[in-house]
């Protein structure tokens, strides 16, 4: 099959400040802006409209910064006006609610933390500031980042732009719909074992998994620390290239930051034909590995298609198509749902009624601590402290945790080994297009098994990408890129090279 039409494709008229600015990319921002054809604050109230307009349907902001959006707005103004505009200068954007912003509430989606706002940020809300890209709001997400649909908020579901019915998949959610329903040219996510790439092949849009390390974690609330990271949700490749050369790089304040180099990502995603003639056979030369475990009996037969057609067209664009296997796939699962909930388990052991937020009063302080815990977090957050309690507790913490660790290990042997014989590793991001709100919810497993394929490569602390690859029954399909650790420019590299292959341009209807 080729590439389908392009679906709603966004026009920009004869004079944009009349033509819809909604759905342009960073990189179209940028040059409307430096050409002045807009300006920062008339980009920014067109993206408050939007909100306002749309988001009672999409629920993708758990809080709106107009006031700061719209100062952050006048001085990219004034910046463009002085020829000093940086790489986002009067972008805007929305960030995950767990990632902390000074003196702006940051719930983590928990009612446990619906009153809290920090005192300091990390370096990479520091550095988005200092570009001079404007902060539109904090986006909905499952409580603490755990969940798959955004149904396991604490406050209200966020809903899919392709269809209000369905999810927009999690635990990033809200930062997926912002940008899938063209609030926003890009958001931020984090991902512990899928939440960035998951909402972006379920909504149609790019997310980037970087490896572990190579983004800081300070300033990130935790959720499974040795899992945990900072990504992009864009609406093209490139966009993702352009916000992780910004927010990846060594800092001091995260005792896991990688001390490596950071490459030019946006040339990796432009590849040799940056320069030249569109080549016929851009990734000549590269390996692409197929994991047979990856397109199991019970992947949905649609999404099978689309991604195999995609893998087809990698092979038109000159890669090698290699079938390999990864065994630990399914333990990957399991490793992974011990390992997630024991780091849970002392992470959210703060959350106590002393520091941070909510504190419901007891006769003494057990009591206390017991009534704020039992207000304050949802059912999902109760399930995973209580499996990693279990996990950790003396007689089964050798059979559970230091198994699981084990079985760590074993995954990332699996795709060391993989990765000495294959460039990247390539399938479906998710088993199933979006699914409908509540089908899921009173089945745990059924949820979990919603990140079989994304889950490993935070098992194995390894790069990835979802980039969008056609629909399935009317709803979009992620294609999956894995790279090995600090691979990321190979990851753009083929992610390039397919989007312009493929050259899809999927909007939801009606947004
Ligand atoms: N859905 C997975 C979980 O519930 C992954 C979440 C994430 O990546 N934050 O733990």
């Amino acid at each position: 099959m080729t590439p389908g039409p392009a679906v709603c494709c966004p026009t920009l008229g004869g004079s944009p400040l009349n033509a819809d600015l909604a759905h342009l990319t960073i990189s179209e921002c940028r040059s409307l802006l430096d050409s002045k054809q807009v300006s920062a604050v008339e980009l920014t109230r067109a993206s408050q409209d939007r909100v306002a307009a749309g988001d009672s349907r999409l629920g993708a902001f758990l809080l709106v910064t107009d006031d700061l959006a719209l100062a952050q707005a006048k001085d990219a103004d004034v910046r463009i006006a002085a020829g000093r505009s940086g790489a986002l200068t009067g972008v805007p954007y929305a960030l995950k609610d767990i990632i902390s912003t000074t003196g702006i509430r940051t719930t983590c989606g928990s009612r446990i933390l619906e009153t809290y706002v920090p005192v300091y940020q990390g370096p990479v809300v520091d550095c988005l500031s200092r570009e001079g890209a404007v902060l539109i709001g904090k986006t909905n997400m499952d409580e603490f980042a755990m969940g798959s649909s955004n149904e396991h908020s604490g406050f209200f579901p966020a809903r899919n732009p392709w269809d209000t019915d369905r999810v927009p998949g999690g635990s990033s959610g809200g930062s997926a719909a912002a940008v899938a329903a063209g609030f926003v040219p890009f958001a931020l996510g984090t991902d512990t074992g899928g939440s960035i790439r998951q909402p972006a092949g379920l909504t149609g849009i790019a997310g980037v998994k970087p490896t572990y390390g190579r983004v800081s974690r300070f300033g990130l609330v935790a959720f499974a620390s040795s899992l945990d990271q900072i990504g992009p949700l864009t609406r093209t490749v490139e966009d993702s290239a352009t916000i992780l050369n910004l927010i990846a790089g060594y800092d001091t304040r995260d005792s896991t930051s990688l001390n490596a180099p950071v490459p030019d990502y946006v040339a990796a995603v432009r590849g040799s034909e940056g320069n030249k003639e569109p080549s016929t056979a851009p990734l000549a030369g590269i390996r692409v590995g197929v994991p047979r475990e990856y397109f199991p009996d019970t992947l949905d037969p649609d999404v099978a298609s689309v991604v195999r057609d995609a893998l087809d067209l990698l092979a038109t664009c000159g890669a090698e198509l290699v079938d390999i296997s990864l065994p630990s796939t399914e333990v990957a699962l399991a490793c992974y749902y011990i390992i997630a909930p024991s780091e849970v388990m002392s992470n959210l052991a703060r959350y106590d009624g002393v520091r941070f937020g909510l504190r419901a009063e007891g006769s003494d302080v057990w009591e206390m601590f017991d009534r704020t815990r039992e207000a304050g977090f949802g059912p999902e957050v109760k399930r995973r402290i209580l499996l990693g309690a279990f996990a950790l507790s003396k007689g089964y913490v050798d059979a559970y945790y230091v198994k699981a660790l084990q079985v760590r290990t074993l995954v990332k042997r699996e795709f060391e080994s993989a990765f000495q014989s294959v460039d990247v590793i390539v399938g479906p991001t998710s088993p199933t297009p979006a699914f409908r709100l509540g089908e899921k919810l009173e089945d745990p497993v059924a949820m979990y098994l919603a990140d079989a394929f994304t889950l490993p490569a935070n098992i194995a602390g390894i790069c990835g990408i979802s980039v969008p690859c056609g629909l399935a029954r009317d709803l979009p399909v992620g294609l999956q890129i894995l790279g090995p650790p600090l691979g990321e420019e190979m990851m753009f590299r083929v992610a390039g090279a397919y989007e312009r292959a493929a050259a899809w341009n999927l909007r939801p209807a009606g947004w």
